[in-house]
């Protein structure tokens, strides 16, 4: 994607630019956000990057992931730099004011703000973007925004790490339908800095606990229920799973595409009990859109193959929710 020559323009003086990503920060929001943040430090700016939410342990390998100042516990540091601040950066999400409290905080501020993002149908109100749902992860979009200002920075190890990391984590390893061309094209050039990229996938992919991969067999084995009439399968998963395994909800990531692996299985499901909403995730095959799914039932969103909604009701009613949305979407109503 060409990116806007007042971007550029923008950049070419100094700058005090806060970042931020999304609640639960995943591999994507990760790595792109960590990525930008090293990219403009090495270019002179003052840069701060801060998470809505802690980041889960299997994060800890990304480099300089310490720098990031969590909110809400480095609350009176990250207002004092917003103060004269000339631009925040959200990455890898569309709506600050959906952002936990640091979002809704920074949607009041009178600072410049700019989305680099692949979400579709993005809020109102941001003076520059770099924002196309044709990127497969916001990876991709902070790539494009580097190579414009300096493609030299690509050479840094750190930011192509993260940005490998990024895109990878968010395109289930180049497999999903978003990748493209240009996709390994950006992989090819990430490479040629030297990263070492199958450490990178150990990382990603095999960075956890006992308890988690027992976990997870137990959501399998246990909990998990297919939907024979819809190509459909879910997962329940309650505070009691958890706390039998000793794990949290941050252990489920992914967790949602295992169900995938059945041939006839188009449509998958988790249901994750927090303390006061039961959190959804879906994933879809082809072109059935599960964020139109998400939005209409489950005040949520996403993209075609990926999203996620919510429901304040208890897990039964949820499980329940969710048969009905099915059949409801099935009949067109
Ligand atoms: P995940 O299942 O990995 O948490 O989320 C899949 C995708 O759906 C992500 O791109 C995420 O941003 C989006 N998503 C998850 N939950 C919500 C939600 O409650 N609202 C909206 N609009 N998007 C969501
Ligand atoms: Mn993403």
């Amino acid at each position: 994607m060409t990116i806007d020559p007042k971007i550029i323009e923008f950049f070419n003086k100094r700058k005090k630019v806060f970042i931020t990503t999304h609640v639960r920060p995943d591999g994507d929001a990760v790595g792109s956000s960590l990525a930008l943040f090293h990219f403009l430090r090495l270019q002179g700016h003052y840069a701060m990057l801060s998470f809505p939410s802690m980041f889960p342990d299997f994060h800890k390998w990304f480099p300089g992931i310490e720098e990031a100042l969590i909110f809400p516990h480095k609350q009176s540091r990250i207002k004092q730099f917003l103060e004269g601040a000339d631009l925040i950066i959200a990455v890898d999400f569309n709506d600050l004011k959906r952002n936990a409290e640091l979002g809704k905080y920074l949607n009041e501020l009178n600072v410049a703000k700019m989305l680099i993002d692949h979400h579709p149908n993005p809020a109102n109100g941001f003076a520059f973007s770099v924002w196309n749902t044709a990127y497969c992860a916001a990876g991709e979009a902070v790539f494009d925004l580097i190579e414009a200002i300096d493609k030299n920075a690509l050479k840094d190890q750190k930011i192509a790490s993260c940005l490998y990391a990024a895109i990878i984590s968010d395109s289930g390893s180049f497999r999903f339908p978003a990748v493209t061309e240009k996709t390994f094209g950006i992989a090819s050039k990430l490479l040629a800095s030297g990263i070492d990229h199958s450490q990178i996938q150990r990382d990603v992919y095999d960075n956890f606990t006992e308890r988690r991969l027992r976990f997870w067999g137990h959501c399998v084995t246990e909990k998990m229920e297919i939907l024979e009439e819809f190509n459909a399968a879910f997962i329940p998963i309650t505070k009691e799973d958890f706390l039998k395994f000793g794990t949290k909800a941050s252990d489920t990531e992914n967790l949602v595409n295992f169900p995938m692996s059945i041939k006839h299985v188009n449509i998958s499901v988790i249901l994750v009990e927090h303390a006061d909403f039961i959190k959804f995730s879906f994933r879809s095959k082809d072109d059935f859109p599960v964020n139109e799914l998400a939005e209409k039932y489950f005040n949520g969103g996403g993209h075609v193959n990926a999203a996620g909604g919510e429901s304040k009701s208890n897990m039964e009613t949820a499980i329940q929710e969710l048969k009905d949305s099915l059949k409801m979407w099935s009949k067109g109503i």
